[in-house]
């Protein structure tokens, strides 16, 4: 299989905080890719978290990031102003009935789970809601019942047998491998979360579509997302991008670096006077 040959690469953070040595290294290592393949580097920011995601981490996005010397054309995606394809999105996962309405709460899910956890470590949705009649979900749209929207994921495994994952060696080859996905792992997935009218999952494919990504670098924190990407893109019709998860950058206490755990920023590091030059050549760009 042949890498694609006008090659699009995103950086894609959430402003719900400063970005640290972490994200330095997703973005530098992004933006090395892309050179190094004569391809595109741009910039997303993903604030579908209304609750979570503050302006003044979006223009610190952007400050951190022109620091360390990236580029990137203009304009620059801001998922929060597009609720619209995100909702045209699900809409459309709803009308192949691949969807159905949740009135559950975090608390309920957890009682009636059997202990199985996926990926991430939540609780697998044990699958109440997939089971009300059509009458039951209409008395509680109609009550007000806030809702969220699931994928069928039993549908989505009965549309197609093998779910594949193509995926890049990150050498100078760039060789693409294809890796069967286990998307079954995730069970009933969130796609339309009660606080937002999308969810991590959907925009972020339906943006990588619309943006014309054929590549996508991001940590190993996001490797078996891919699973449930993969799946709705075939779904929904859309191209699967070559997708490359990368070391994730470790504290001193080994524990893997995060905004709520408070890991040194790189608006801080800056403060310090530790220089771009400084965080390249400890992150090996
Ligand atoms: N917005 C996600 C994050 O900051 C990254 C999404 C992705 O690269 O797919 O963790």
């Amino acid at each position: 299989m042949s890498f694609p040959s006008q090659t699009i690469f995103r950086f894609a953070p959430s402003p719900n905080g400063l970005l640290h040595l972490g994200h330095a290294y997703s973005a530098l290592y992004t933006d090395h890719w892309a050179k190094a393949l004569g391809g595109t580097f741009l910039l997303r920011i993903e604030d579908i978290d209304i609750a979570r995601c503050r302006p003044e981490f979006v223009d610190a996005v952007f400050v951190d990031l022109q620091w360390l010397g990236l580029e990137w054309p203009e304009p620059v995606r801001v998922q929060s102003a597009h609720f619209d394809d995100y909702r045209a999105a699900a809409d459309r996962l709803k009308s192949k009935g691949l969807l159905y309405p949740c009135f559950c709460t975090r608390a309920e899910i957890r009682a009636a789970g059997d202990g199985r956890t996926d990926p991430d470590g939540a609780p697998i949705y044990p699958g109440t809601c997939r089971h009300l009649s059509g009458g039951e979900r209409l008395e509680k749209l109609e009550a007000g019942v806030p809702v969220q929207w699931r994928l069928d994921m039993g549908q989505a495994l009965d549309r197609k047998k093998e779910f594949l994952i193509r995926e890049a060696m990150p050498d100078p080859s760039c060789a693409v491998v294809e890796r069967l996905a286990e998307p079954g792992r995730w069970g009933d997935v969130l796609i339309v979360r009660k606080d937002t009218p999308t969810s991590y999952h959907l925009s972020v494919v339906v943006d990588d579509a619309i943006q014309g990504i054929t590549h996508v670098t991001r940590g190993m924190d996001l490797y078996a997302s891919s699973d449930i990407h993969v799946v709705l893109q075939e779904l929904m019709g859309l191209p699967s991008p070559v997708y490359t998860h990368h070391r994730l950058i470790v504290g001193e206490d080994a524990e893997k670096l995060s905004k709520s755990r408070g890991s040194e920023s790189l608006a801080g590091l800056r403060a310090l006077g530790i220089t771009p030059e400084d965080i390249r050549a400890r992150l090996g760009f």
